[in-house]
């Protein structure tokens, strides 16, 4: 209902507690109407600090780093997300990875990756902590790996991999990809780490309202109830989150925005990042120089609706800029220069594994082959595992990141979180909490304690889709999550 909307509302940040992490001369300033305010006062404040603390003059000031890299396939990958044996045909534009570094006074480091990605599995963003640990010393707590779980991207390493038909041939294609794509990730995270450089951060919070809960409004009545005006049931969050990161004279650096809703408007065989894409073209037209990166927030029950056409994909990337330069032209907050990183994989068990004789049930059912060929070739792949001597594990490891960049809480979730989430998280840390989904690991929805009792598509009997060794998680996945998440923001928030 909209009441899960008002939980989002105006409150103070309670996850902040005793930890003094908004300087109290900040806090007491009146938050600047526009940007240029917003730089002075973070200016002002960098000041204030060197005075009083006895900071090196011109020290006590972020540190921002910004790089991109195009990643539109050059050989015929099939596109992602609809499980269709698919090469597309050409871009509507073409598809990135963008990367944020960030640097406190203290020489703490943390990175932020974007991406037009449907989905990144782990078997590639291991890869990519590995190599970025030993090449520029960053820890698994200091990368987040986010994608946009754009459905006009490309296929990737082994996720959602039953969703396709199997073919050996397409399989080396993706093989090659995610291998170019894990090099480049971490080329462009360490040009990210060489454009350092002094930077301004303030933020702030504009809104859009495309994204409509699926589970609780069928698509096709969308339409008409919008066109009357009526209410569309479920729980959303229409909050659009802004970082603006500039340096310090002004010039435009990033701004990172976010938003929840699964990016499906097109479903078609053209390249192209959905209305996250157009999203951030038209923010890098309206602001040159700056580089847009978008984050899925908790948008895994969340559609854009109606949909299908690329004019409501461009609307609906219009409608999200337009929430983008909604909060550049409220009141930005600026962020203290003060960063700490956590990270955890807690594991999240299935309410059971599955058995051979289950997927020999599977398999050996003519009438299941037919109607659900993921399931079936799940099945399959499953049975070959265990007749080569595997044992499956009664859990999954997943990664929960907190960052505290200032007084602003920035949570990051692996795969595709339900709005739930953030609505809670924002009700118990504060309006001004980022809760990010789809980090780390495509390794499937995360219900709710809600959705999961009731079931249906997110909160059911669906995780063979993302190749699990399981029907469907243990019902406490939600308690676990939120345990983990507030040990992780006590641990961001000690000194
Ligand atoms: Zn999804």
């Amino acid at each position: 209902m909209r009441a899960a909307d008002r939980g989002a509302g105006a409150s103070p940040a309670p996850w902040c507690g005793a930890f003094p992490c908004v300087p109290t001369r900040l806090a007491t300033i009146r938050p600047p109407r526009r940007l240029g305010a917003a730089i002075a006062l973070a200016l002002a404040w960098v000041g204030l600090a060197g005075a009083d603390d006895a900071a090196p003059a011109g020290a006590a000031t972020w540190k921002a780093g910004v790089a991109r890299a195009v990643i539109t396939p050059t050989t015929p990958v099939w596109l992602a997300g609809y499980g269709s044996k698919r090469v597309p045909d050409g871009a509507l534009h073409d598809l990135w990875m963008k990367v944020l570094a960030l640097e406190d006074p203290a020489g703490r480091r943390a990175v932020l990756v974007t991406s037009d990605f449907q989905g990144v599995p782990r078997s590639m963003s291991d890869p990519v902590f590995e190599r970025v640990a030993a090449a520029y010393g960053l820890g698994r707590a200091q990368l987040m790996i986010t994608f946009s779980h754009n459905h006009c991207g490309p296929r990737l390493g082994d996720d959602l991999i039953d969703y396709y038909p199997v073919d050996p041939e397409q399989e080396t294609l993706v093989r090659e990809y995610t291998a170019r794509m894990i090099e480049r990730m971490v080329e462009t995270i360490g040009r990210a780490l060489d454009d350092l450089a002094p930077a301004v951060l303030a933020t702030g919070r504009g809104r859009a309202t495309f994204a409509v809960n699926r589970r609780n409004n069928p698509e096709g009545d969308v339409p008409a109830l919008r066109a009357a005006g009526k209410p569309l049931a479920g729980p959303v969050d229409h909050d659009v989150p802004v970082l603006h990161v500039t340096r310090p004279d002004g010039t435009a650096r990033a701004i990172l925005f976010g938003y929840a809703c699964h990016p499906t408007t097109l479903s078609f065989m053209t390249w192209n990042g959905d209305y996250p894409g157009f999203a951030q073209l038209e923010i890098e037209e309206r602001h040159p120089g700056t580089t847009a990166m978008f984050v899925n927030t908790c948008g895994g029950d969340q559609n854009p609706l109606p949909r299908r056409t690329v004019e409501l994909c461009m609307q609906y990337g219009h409608e999200l800029a337009a929430g983008v330069e909604e909060a550049l032209a409220g009141e930005l907050r600026p962020i203290a220069p003060a960063l700490a990183t956590a990270y955890r994989s807690i594991e999240l068990p299935y309410l059971a594994v599955v058995t051979r004789a289950e997927l020999l049930a599977i398999t050996s059912d003519p009438q299941a082959a037919r109607g659900e060929a993921i399931k079936s070739r799940w099945a399959t792949r499953l049975l070959t595992r265990l007749a080569a001597g595997e044992t499956f594990p009664a859990a999954a490891d997943y990664p929960l990141h907190a960052w505290r960049l200032g007084d602003t809480l920035v949570l990051g979730m692996g795969a595709e979180t339900v709005v739930d989430y953030a609505l809670r998280f924002k009700r118990e840390f504060g309006a001004e909490t980022w809760v990010c989904g789809y980090a780390d690991d495509m390794l499937a929805y995360i219900p709710s304690r809600r959705v999961w009792e009731e079931g249906g598509y997110e909160g059911g009997a669906r995780l063979y889709e993302y190749g699990r060794p399981a029907l469907r998680w243990a019902g406490d996945v939600e308690d676990r999550i939120a345990k983990a998440v507030h040990e992780l923001v006590a641990e961001v928030r000690e000194p």
